[in-house]
């Protein structure tokens, strides 16, 4: 049976680009449908926009540091238009960028959804019809909201980057990376943040001892951060709301008073300021509202039942080790598959996608020992296993060390940062590495290195240190704070 296309892929993000790319490279004929814009969650609403926004937010503390370090500068003020203007520059080049990656390589273009009509053709918005040898489904995710009357008042993290306005009071419900990241990020640019968090405390899944100090360096840095708590009901506000609602921190600041009209970013069909309740009973208006409670495969409308793909319990491609699904011809790769919710992982399936299917040579995506990082402020690092999950599977030494950092705390900061490592006492190897500490994404990276090809703990002390940094706690921890 002849077909249009060796490969067809639906989604443009990283994982389907560098997979349509790859494939096109080994001199399969490969055709993309992406019905947004090229380079998906990662690129557009996601990872590259946050870090932008992460940068611009660390301004604020550097105007302090720098006098103290003998500057003569003034605090500035943070343009909002200004800033989205030159970022939304930025993610068109990248845009292009990928465009004309996917151009240079041959693979086809439709600018279109694409779905699935059986294991070998997709159908077009246009009703044309594509068949393919193969077909490989890289539709990410999108944010899910709460379950919740009047939820659609609230923003995601899709809206957050067009915001009109940078709103002068915002509540977060979530405590997972989104939530937190952005809890920082908003801080840093000024805005009075809230956060809910239904847990007993932020960052579930993560090492305690991290996760504790990041929680307690966030309230030091002003987020009003409430544990086991969630929002029971919201509305827009009104004006007995409005006129009853206490406006503190930088509404006060800001010089707003009790009535005064909060503005709220146009981004959600409501223009307005938003009451809520929370389940301990707390009342507050907010001028926004922002939910970062998970995200969802995009495995709606594709067309996956007419092929008879399965699809799992939470709308994820059911996939095995290879990323195939139960029919052949069809694959699914990245965030569509719910495994690992992250931008090198989908790329890393992508490039074993075509190792197996293209090469000829039977390649596992491998998901042990994933470093990665949360862009909080101070950022945490982590690859390998947390204290607790380690010390329910064999007996540990754990080397940790916290303490003020040379920088800040000259400019008279009380910053704090941590550095971990979990080790097995019958191998020596160290299991898990966790750094909370400026840059802490660069660090865990490079320790990432070591962990991966099997380092022990003598393997780090051996190495020397170098001198005055903070990541030279890693090989220069001698004693183990206890054994577990
Ligand atoms: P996460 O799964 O990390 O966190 C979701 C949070 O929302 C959890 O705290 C969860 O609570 C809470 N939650 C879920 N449902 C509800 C509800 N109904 N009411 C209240 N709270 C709720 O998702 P994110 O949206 O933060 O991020 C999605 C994924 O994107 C991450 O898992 C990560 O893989 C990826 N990502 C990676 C980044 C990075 O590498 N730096 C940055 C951003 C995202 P509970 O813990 O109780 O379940």
């Amino acid at each position: 049976m002849s077909f249009d296309y060796d490969l067809f892929v639906i989604g443009g993000g990283s994982g389907g680009v560098r997979a349509a790319r790859v494939a096109a490279a080994e001199g399969a004929k490969v055709a993309l449908a992406e019905e947004y814009r090229m380079g998906g969650t990662c690129v557009i609403r996601g990872c590259v926009p946050k870090k932008l926004m992460v940068f611009a937010s660390t301004y604020r503390d550097s105007f302090a540091d720098a006098r103290a370090y003998g500057w003569d500068v003034e605090d500035g003020t943070f343009d909002w238009a200004g800033f989205r203007g030159h970022l939304h520059t930025e993610l068109d080049r990248l845009e292009q960028v990928y465009r004309g990656l996917l151009k240079g390589s041959d693979v086809r273009i439709f600018d279109t959804r694409a779905r699935l009509k059986d294991p070998h053709t997709v159908v077009l918005n246009s009703g044309e019809e594509v068949t393919a040898k193969h077909i490989l489904v890289a539709t990410g995710g999108r944010p899910s909201a709460p379950d919740l009357p009047n939820a659609h008042l609230g923003m995601s993290s899709n809206e957050i980057f067009l915001m009109d306005k940078m709103p002068k009071s915002i509540l977060i419900v979530g405590g997972g990376y989104i939530a937190c990241e952005f809890a920082c990020i908003l801080n840093g640019l000024g805005v009075e943040v809230t956060q809910y968090y239904r847990g007993a405390q932020i960052l579930r899944g993560f090492d305690d001892e991290a996760r504790g100090l990041i929680a307690e360096m966030m309230r030091e840095k002003g987020i009003n951060l409430h544990l086991g708590t969630n929002v029971l009901s919201m509305r827009a506000a009104d004006t007995e709301d409005l006129a009853a609602a206490t406006f503190t921190g930088s509404d006060a600041a800001m010089g707003a008073a009790v009535g005064d009209t909060i503005d709220r970013p146009a981004t959600t069909d409501h223009d307005g300021p938003i009451w809520t309740k929370a389940t301990n009973g707390t009342e507050k208006v907010f001028d926004a509202v922002l939910f970062a409670t998970g995200r969802t495969p995009n495995t709606e409308d594709l067309g996956l039942e007419a092929a008879g793909v399965t699809v799992g319990r939470r709308g994820e491609i059911s996939v095995d080790d290879y990323s195939q699904t139960n029919i052949p011809s069809v694959y699914a790769i990245g965030d569509v598959t719910n495994r690992v919710q992250l931008t090198p992982v989908a790329i890393r399936e992508g490039m074993a996608f075509v190792e197996t299917v293209f090469k000829g040579n039977p390649t596992k995506p491998d998901h042990d020992l994933i470093p990665s990082a949360i862009f909080t402020q101070p950022e945490m690092g982590t690859v390998g296993l947390s204290e607790e999950d380690a010390r329910d599977q064999e007996p540990v030494e754990v080397y940790c060390t916290s303490f003020r950092p040379m920088q800040t705390a000259f400019a008279g900061r009380t910053d704090r940062v941590l550095m971990k490592l979990v080790v097995s006492r019958e191998t020596r190897k160290v299991l898990g590495c966790h750094i909370v500490a400026p840059q802490a994404g660069e660090m865990i990276q490079l320790a990432g290195v070591a962990i991966k090809m099997g380092a022990t703990k003598e393997d780090f002390d051996r190495v020397c240190a170098v001198h005055p940094t903070i990541s030279e706690e890693l090989v220069t921890m001698k004693t183990p704070v206890r054994t577990a």
